[in-house]
C-alpha cells in the first residue's frame, strides 16, 4: 500500500451489531453495494472482539441483543481508551425520545429507529463519518493546526512545509485517519508496514522519534502521546 494510489481504494469498514440474521443480510447487502467493507457481530461480546482484531470505521449497533444490551455495548465502547472515538449509530425498535436521550448519553453518534430506509441509513452513516473522520471522505486530512494533502503528498502545520520521509509520512497519515486512537506498536507495524513484513517493534520508536523531531521543530507543542506500555496516539489533549 502505497501513496495516491491507494486513497481511492480505502474502503470505509462498518461492523454491524445485530442478531436477527434477516436484518443482518438485510444490512450487509445495502451497505455493501453502497461501497462498504461489512463484518458481523451477533451480540455485545462478539462485537467487542470483532472491534479489536478488525479495527472498523464505524460501528452499527442495535439495542436488542442478548447477553449485553445494546447500550452496555456502546458504554464498553466508549470507556476504552482506544475505542473512545469509534462512531456508532444505534439502531433500534424503540423511537420514543427518551430512548434516543438514553442512547445518545451512552455516547452513541447518531441513533436510527426501525423500520428505517436502507438510503436513510446510509446517508446517515455517510454523515457520522464525514463529521468524525473526514480522512474517509477527503483526500486532505486534517488535525489540530496539521494539514495533509494526500493527492499533492505534502505536509504542513501551522502553514509551514513539513518534510517527512516515505515511512513517516505513512505512520502520520495513519494516525491522522485515527486521531486520539491509541495504537500498540505491532498494531502499527501491521497498518504501515504491512502484515508480511518482519520489523521490529522498537523500529516504530525510531520512525516515532523522527516523525515527532520533523512535526514539533524546534518548539512546537508535541502532536503525538505516548501511552506507557501501550503505544502511541495523534492526540494533543494533554496539552
Ligand atoms: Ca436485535
Amino acid at each position: 500500500m502505497d501513496g495516491v494510489s491507494a486513497v481511492n481504494a480505502v474502503k470505509p469498514s462498518v461492523l454491524i451489531v445485530e442478531d436477527e440474521p434477516g436484518l443482518v443480510e438485510l444490512l450487509r447487502y445495502n451497505l455493501e453495494r453502497a461501497g462498504f467493507e461489512v463484518a458481523v457481530a451477533n451480540d455485545g461480546e462478539e462485537a467487542m472482539t470483532a472491534i479489536a482484531e478488525h479495527r472498523p470505521d464505524l460501528v452499527l449497533l442495535d439495542w436488542m441483543l442478548p447477553l449485553m444490551s445494546g447500550i452496555e455495548v456502546c458504554r464498553q465502547i466508549r470507556r476504552q481508551a482506544d475505542t473512545a472515538n469509534l462512531p456508532i449509530i444505534m439502531l433500534t425498535a424503540r423511537g420514543e425520545e427518551g430512548d434516543r436521550v438514553r442512547g445518545l448519553d451512552a455516547g452513541a453518534d447518531d441513533y436510527v429507529a426501525k423500520p428505517f430506509s436502507p438510503t436513510e441509513l446510509i446517508s446517515r452513516i455517510r454523515a457520522v463519518l464525514r463529521r468524525i473522520r473526514p480522512a474517509l471522505t477527503d483526500q486532505v486530512l486534517s488535525y489540530a493546526d496539521l494539514r495533509m494533502d494526500l493527492t499533492a503528498h505534502r505536509v504542513t502545520r501551522n502553514g509551514k512545509n513539513i518534510h517527512l520521509g516515505p515511512t513517516e509520512f505513512r505512520l502520520l497519515r495513519y494516525l491522522m485517519e485515527h486521531p486520539g486512537r491509541v495504537f500498540a506498536r505491532e498494531q502499527l507495524l501491521d497498518a504501515v508496514w504491512g502484515k508480511d513484513v518482519y520489523v521490529e517493534a522498537r523500529t516504530v520508536d525510531v520512525h516515532i522519534r523522527r516523525l515527532r523531531k520533523a512535526l514539533n521543530g524546534e518548539n512546537e507543542q508535541d502532536v503525538i502521546r505516548t501511552v506507557r506500555a501501550a503505544g502511541y496516539a495523534l492526540d494533543t489533549a494533554e496539552l
